[in-house]
């Protein structure tokens, strides 16, 4: 199983950060160990000082599919959750200013806190989805997937002409403004419309 990774994926997020808006969809992997086990709390990692929290939409993938047309890709998913797409911001810095990979950044363990999944029957529309992340109670990041550049499906399409999407592989489709800083004895709760999805502290 593999977590694919959108980037830069809302314009007002890549602007908050100073990068271009890209004309493609860019995108980088975590490994399984990256998903935070329920009920865990997340353990600030020892090698950063500042890590962020990013809210994003996931998407599992229900079928196994390569070179997937975008007209074809909403057969591949039927079940979406909500994530947190933890980056060690400075560590992130320092890899983009000597033009080295995130994997240091982005896929560490425990980067990946992940609600369960629910059928799309639950939502009138995946492209018109509000979502959002608080600390302590107090709203942090709110987006919808209206404002995606690229929407679930091109994504979908995108990805898979270079890998192969097996079942249960996930995406995690970019988040929107308002990324910042976690701390130790943060609560972290998670939302899809206003319904509380995911819930962990950090430690
Ligand atoms: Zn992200």
């Amino acid at each position: 199983m593999k977590i694919i990774c959108i980037g830069r994926n809302y314009v007002n997020h890549a602007k908050e950060l100073g990068n271009a808006v890209p004309k493609e969809p860019i995108f980088f992997l975590k490994p399984d160990t990256a998903i935070l086990p329920k009920k865990n709390p997340f353990v600030y990692p020892s090698f950063t000082k500042d890590v962020h929290h990013e809210v994003e939409i996931v998407v599992r993938i229900n079928r196994l599919g390569k070179h997937i047309e975008e007209k074809f890709a909403h057969k591949y998913y039927n079940e979406i959750g909500v994530g947190v797409d933890f980056t060690a911001r400075d560590i992130q810095q320092q890899c983009k200013e000597n033009g080295m990979p995130w994997e240091k950044a982005k896929a560490f363990d425990g980067s990946a806190p992940i609600s369960p999944f629910y059928t799309l029957d639950n939502y009138k529309d995946v492209n018109n989805l509000n979502f959002s992340l608080q600390i302590n109670g107090e709203t942090q990041q709110a987006g919808n997937t209206k404002d995606m550049l690229f929407n679930i499906d091109s994504i979908i399409a995108y990805v898979s002409q270079f890998f192969t999407l097996k079942i249960g592989d996930l995406i995690f489709t970019g988040t929107p403004e308002g990324v910042g800083p976690v701390n130790i004895n943060d609560k972290i709760d998670c939302f899809i419309e206003d319904k509380k999805l995911l819930s962990f502290n950090v430690k």
